[in-house]
């Protein structure tokens, strides 16, 4: 089977974590932290995750001129990213995280987007002959709205399937939920969007009806352990998540989005993508980081007949 192409449109940040006995109060300086960096931003996370799982990725972003920008582009190319579309923006500088973690795991962030709040709708148009032969587009919600939506009117021309993961949580213009194939919040996205409190499978088939009756194809609802709930035209099904013990959450929701494009891509059923998406998002919880933690696609094979 060839492999599927996917573009991804989003953002690419550098998370630089200092852990420490807890977080600093306005004007407090603390010394005895430890310091860690790690690739991360939503767009660049599932980018990886789809290329590790077996996807030919075509990545679109804005990164700034500087060093960061750089490890990120190497660090795509490692993974056989296409980086021909990626920009390197003249003013702004790369997207960076700046992540505080307190020995109890509270944490405290703050990002300064820099590059990626300038992806711009030409900048994707750009793009236009990546669609071509492209099985589906995946986006984030951490660059500009005006560009998810250009992009996925133009994905829409080219009849290409248009996969939103509506995070970080934002209310969202019906205009864009139904040139929506997929959706995929988890519950604080999807109670943001619906109003709806998504605390079991049951809660989380009404957020679902909503999210349908504003014209989305299909919603698949992450559901953390508990694994993910599917609502379409013709299915309505909870897909149980593989019992691990967690290491680090972060970017599970990431390493799931990237896997699902590239099952649905090989013509995988719903039921058998989310699945699969479950299980590289089970191995990444086992491990520390957002994109050091994207298993390979023999990884999931693995553990799927180990837990299968
Ligand atoms: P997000 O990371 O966006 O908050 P979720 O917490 O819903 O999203 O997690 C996304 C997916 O990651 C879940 O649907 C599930 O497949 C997997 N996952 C998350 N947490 C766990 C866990 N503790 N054990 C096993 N799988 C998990």
């Amino acid at each position: 089977m060839s492999a599927p192409s996917i573009i991804v449109v989003g953002s690419s940040n550098t998370d630089m974590i200092i852990k420490l006995d807890h977080i600093p109060r306005p004007g407090e300086t603390i010394l005895g932290g430890e310091f860690v960096t790690a690739a991360g931003g939503k767009g660049a996370n599932q980018a990886v995750g789809a290329a590790r799982a077996g996807g030919k990725v075509t990545f679109i972003a804005r990164v700034g001129r500087d060093m960061f920008g750089d490890q990120a582009v190497a660090g795509f190319r490692r993974d056989g990213i296409n980086v021909n579309y990626i920009i390197r923006d003249l003013v702004a500088p790369s997207g960076v995280a700046l992540i505080f973690v307190a020995k109890d795991g509270e944490n405290s962030i703050a990002v300064a987007g820099g590059a990626n709040s300038r992806l711009s709708p030409a900048d994707v148009k750009k793009a236009r002959r990546a669609f071509a032969g492209a099985t589906a587009v995946v986006m984030q919600l951490e660059t500009p709205l005006e560009t998810v939506q250009a992009t996925a009117e133009l994905a829409a021309k080219a009849g290409v399937r248009v996969i939103l993961n509506p995070a970080p949580a934002r209310s969202l213009p019906d205009k864009l939920l139904k040139l929506v194939s997929i959706l995929t919040p988890n519950e604080t996205e999807a109670e943001l969007l619906t109003g709806v409190k998504v605390s079991d499978a049951r809660a989380a088939a009404r957020a679902a009806d909503k999210l349908l009756a504003r014209g989305v194809e299909t919603v698949i609802l992450t559901l953390g352990a508990l694994g993910a709930f599917v609502a379409g035209a013709n299915v309505r099904q909870l897909v149980p998540g593989f019992k691990v013990k967690p290491v680090d959450t972060t970017a599970a929701g990431d390493i799931f989005n990237g896997a699902l494009v590239v099952a649905l891509g090989e013509g995988r059923t719903l039921s058998d993508a989310v699945r699969f998406a479950n299980a590289a998002a089970a191995i990444s919880v086992t491990r520390m980081g957002a994109q050091p933690s994207a298993p390979t696609r023999k990884e999931i094979h693995r553990f799927l007949e180990r837990y299968g």
